[in-house]
Parts: structure tokens; C-alpha cells; sequence
């Protein structure tokens, strides 16, 4: 099976559940954002400059678990920010998963080893000595770090443990150069395989989580698959960028950037997934195939964001994901006020001009899987493509040239250093227009 057969009834039976109640409105994943800190600056990311004067406040873990009860979907994406950060981060995974909850952990993946060794310190016995010495060999760990890990846990708080309702989820964007670029920092594509490779040793389950963007290249995203898919990845999730307020404001004002040249239109986004259906069959992609053909512009579907809400520091958050008109105390508070035909795209005509290149997971996935739009067929659609045997792990994904960036002496600030060193005031190439954003992608030495 595509999705674990335990985790896809539990979501069945909870969509049973509501229909049968004939609820109008329900939950089915929650975007748990406990704080916006991040210790990345992504190119795109609106979420850390949207919400840049609240970047030190956190919900309270008691609440994080109240609003899960709350709105009660059966899955819960704890992203940010980067979650990892999250002072209370292991007792929020334990107590969501107390309450019966798929958990994805949404994250960078540069604190993820941390936290897998703390779970091997908490598990260590001499037993567990061979393993360490083939993680070791495999430079996963380090000598030092082995050598914390034989010391034990000590201070009582729980760990994150491998567990069939949960999943890292790493945010990953394309091979080495173009990730580091998007994320606009070196290594850290290197650091998130090394972290799915010890989650994979571990018996952590593991998916990654990619957006397209105008300038992705998809053969790019197919090789990338490759390589997680011979790594053992459980499954990825895919989704398109688009120009949502927060995200454009700091393209045009950070990077000098316009909009459309970086984000996808509508027609952008269909092309593109035209051309993602051609192999996704390959892999295990998280997602209805109605979305898919949502987004491969082979039928319509209608916004439902209401069924992927989001809270954070300032509640729950409307109308979603993406944009936010107001924020509100209670779940059932925001289904009762907002007036969600305002949004979404019907029939080509968008209701909101902000929704017109919309076509992202968090408004249009859970639409697939309600049955919206639906059409004869669909469930049954749905329902062979996740019984379905799981594609094997890709067989020649080893050969895929995943190292083309920094580890190769290929980086981006290598790139731009020796633009610079090349020629006074120039860029050596005679076009000395990209020389101040080329400087600007070198830290300062003394700070490095
Ligand atoms: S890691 Fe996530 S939250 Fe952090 S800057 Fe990048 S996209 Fe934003
Ligand atoms: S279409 Fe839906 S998910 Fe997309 S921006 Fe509009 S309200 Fe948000």
C-alpha cells in the first residue's frame, strides 16, 4: 500500500464519520505552527517575514495540544518556523500522539540528527553497540558523538521514537545547488540526506516535502525522487508555490525579485504537473490522484481550506495556509464567521484575486479526498491508488548525481566569490550586473 493501511482508516473512518453526521465543514489535517523561528532564511518562505515581530513568541505545549483536540483532525502537521526549535518539541509529539494523531514533523532537517541521537542515547545498551559503530562507519556520528550517545539520557523529558503514526517530513527543493540556493545556505541539503539516512537506519518512517517553483526544472524533481526513493524515503508530497501576499512582499522588497519571476501561474503550474504525472507513478507521492489531476489541469476542483487549518501564535488563522485576513480564538469560530465563498476558484473565475494562481495542497488536497467536484469514478480512483502495491525504491537512484553543489565545490557563494575575485568591480565576464547580488551571498568572515 501507498499509505500505511492502519493510518489510511483511521482517516477513512473519520471522513465516514462527518459525512454520516452530514457536518458541512471538518478538519482533516491540522498545520500546528508552535513558533515561527527559523534558522533558515528560505527564498519564498513568507512565514518567517509575515510574522516577523512575533518570532520569539511560542503557543504554550498545553494549548498546542487543546486546539488539536479542538478542531480534532486526524492528522497533524507540526511545522513553522522550524519545529525543531520548539523548547517542548518531544513532549508535543508524545501528547499529539497520546491523543491518536498522525504527526508529521515538518522540518529543515539541520537539528533532525540531534534529536535521533538523543533518541539512541535514551535506547542505549551495549546491545546497541554494533550499530553505532556502523553508523559511525557510515559518518552518520561522530567518535564524540558516539560517545554522548553511550552516556545515556539524562534529564527525564520524553524523545522522539519511531512510531507507525509518525513521520519526518524534510523539506527538501531540488538537488544540492538548487536547495542550497532556495534555503540560501550551503550544506544544507547534505546535512538532510545525512538526517533521512540515520531516521532510515533508525526505523523512523521519512518523507520529503518539495515545492515548485516557476524556475524548477521537474527532470530535476524526477532525478531528486530517484535519489530519495533509493534512500528508502516512505513517500513525498508536492505541491506548487504561488505569489501569496506575504511570500511576494519579500521577493520584491528583500531580493529585489518581481513575483513572476519566481513563482508559478496557473497555467505554469499545469504544465508543469502535465509533465510530473508522466513518472510520479514511480514513486509514492502523499496525495489524492484527483488533486494530481487537479493539478495537472485535467478537471476542477473548489477550495477547501477549511479542512487543512492552521494555527499559531495569533490562533487559527483564515481563510488559510497561505493568506490570512484575520486570525481566531476557536476552530469552530473561524468556520462560523469567515465567508469561505469569498475564496477559491469556480469554474476558472477566481473569487478572491489572491486565489487566482492558487492550486496548493493546504486548499485543494483535502478537496480530492472529500469528494468535491466529484465525479463518477473518484472514489474508486482513490481507493486503488493508495491499495495499490508501493513502488519499489528506485533501483539506479545511487547513480543520480545528487552532490552537484557546495560538496563538489560548486556552491553558490563559491560561485559568487569567484565572480568577485575575478576582476576589480566586475564579475570577470564583462556583465557586471549581478556583482552586488553576488557580494550580497558572501557572510562576512568575522561573523562565519
Ligand atoms: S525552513 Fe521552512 S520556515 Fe524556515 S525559512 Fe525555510 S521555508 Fe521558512
Ligand atoms: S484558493 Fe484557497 S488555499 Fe488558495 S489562497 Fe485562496 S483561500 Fe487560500
Amino acid at each position: 500500500m501507498r499509505f500505511p493501511l492502519a493510518l489510511t482508516v483511521k482517516i477513512a473512518r473519520h471522513i465516514i464519520k462527518h459525512k454520516l453526521r452530514k457536518t458541512p465543514k471538518f478538519a482533516m489535517v491540522l498545520q500546528l505552527e508552535p513558533l515561527h523561528t527559523c534558522n533558515l532564511t528560505c527564498t519564498g518562505c513568507g512565514r518567517i517575514r509575515e510574522y516577523s515581530t512575533s518570532l520569539k513568541e511560542i503557543v504554550p505545549l498545553e494549548k498546542c495540544l487543546a486546539v488539536a483536540a479542538e478542531c480534532d483532525a486526524p492528522m497533524v502537521s507540526v511545522c513553522g518556523g522550524e519545529p525543531l526549535i520548539y523548547p517542548k518539541i518531544e513532549e508535543l509529539v508524545d501528547g499529539l500522539l497520546q491523543q491518536g494523531r498522525i504527526v508529521y514533523i515538518c522540518t529543515n532537517g539541520l537539528l533532525m540528527r540531534k534529536k535521533l541521537r538523543e533518541y539512541l542515547a535514551a535506547i542505549y545498551s551495549p546491545a546497541l553497540e554494533s550499530q553505532i559503530s556502523d553508523l559511525q562507519s557510515q559518518g552518520l556520528i561522530t567518535e564524540a558523538e558516539a560517545g554522548a550517545i553511550r552516556q545515556g539520557k539524562t534529564g527525564g523529558r520524553p524523545v522522539i521514537r519511531p512510531s507507525k503514526w509518525l513521520y519526518w517530513n524534510v523539506h527538501i527543493d531540488g538537488l544540492e545547488y538548487t536547495h542550497d540556493l532556495i534555503v540560501e545556505r550551503e550544506g544544507v541539503f547534505k546535512e538532510g540526506v545525512e538526517a533521512i539516512k540515520l531516521a532510515k537506519r533508525l526505523g523512523f518512517q521519512v518523507a520529503t516535502n518539495a515545492t515548485i517553483y516557476r524556475e524548477t526544472d521537474v527532470r530535476e524533481i524526477e532525478e531528486m525522487f530517484k535519489f530519495f526513493s533509493w534512500l528508502g524515503v516512505d513517500g513525498h508530497t508536492i505541491s506548487p508555490g504561488y505569489d501569496y501576499d506575504a511570500a511576494k512582499r519579500d521577493m520584491v522588497q528583500r531580493l529585489g525579485k518581481q513575483p513572476g519571476e519566481f513563482f508559478l501561474t496557473r497555467a505554469m503550474t499545469r504544465e508543469k504537473f502535465r509533465y510530473i504525472q508522466n513518472w510520479s507513478g514511480l514513486f509514492t507521492i502523499f496525495g489524492t490522484p484527483v488533486y494530481q489531476e487537479f493539478l495537472a489541469g485535467k478537471r476542477e476542483l473548489t477550495c477547501t481550506a477549511w479542512a487543512i487549518p492552521t494555527y499559531n501564535v495569533q490562533g487559527w488563522k483564515a481563510p488559510c495556509y497561505l493568506m490570512t485576513d484575520g486570525h481566531y480564538a476557536g476552530y469552530q469560530e473561524m468556520l462560523d464567521q469567515v465567508d469561505w465563498n469569498k475564496y477559491g476558484v469556480v469554474n476558472g473565475v477566481a473569487r478572491d484575486p489572491r486565489c487566482e494562481n492558487c492550486m496548493v495542497h493546504c486548499g485543494y488536497d483535502p478537496s480530492g479526498a472529500l469528494g468535491t467536484n466529484y465525479q463518477r469514478g473518484d472514489h474508486w480512483k482513490n481507493f486503488k491508488y493508495n491499495f495499490r502495491p508501493r513502488p519499489k525504491p528506485y533501483a539506479d537512484g545511487g547513480k543520480v548525481n545528487a552532490y552537484n553543489g557546495f560538496s563538489v565545490g560548486k556552491g553558490h557563494l563559491a560561485e559568487a566569490k569567484g565572480a568577485v575575485k575575478s576582476a576589480p568591480g566586475g564579475n570577470g565576464n564583462g556583465d557586471e550586473s549581478k556583482r552586488e547580488e553576488l557580494v550580497a551571498k558572501i557572510p562576512d568572515p568575522k561573523n562565519s
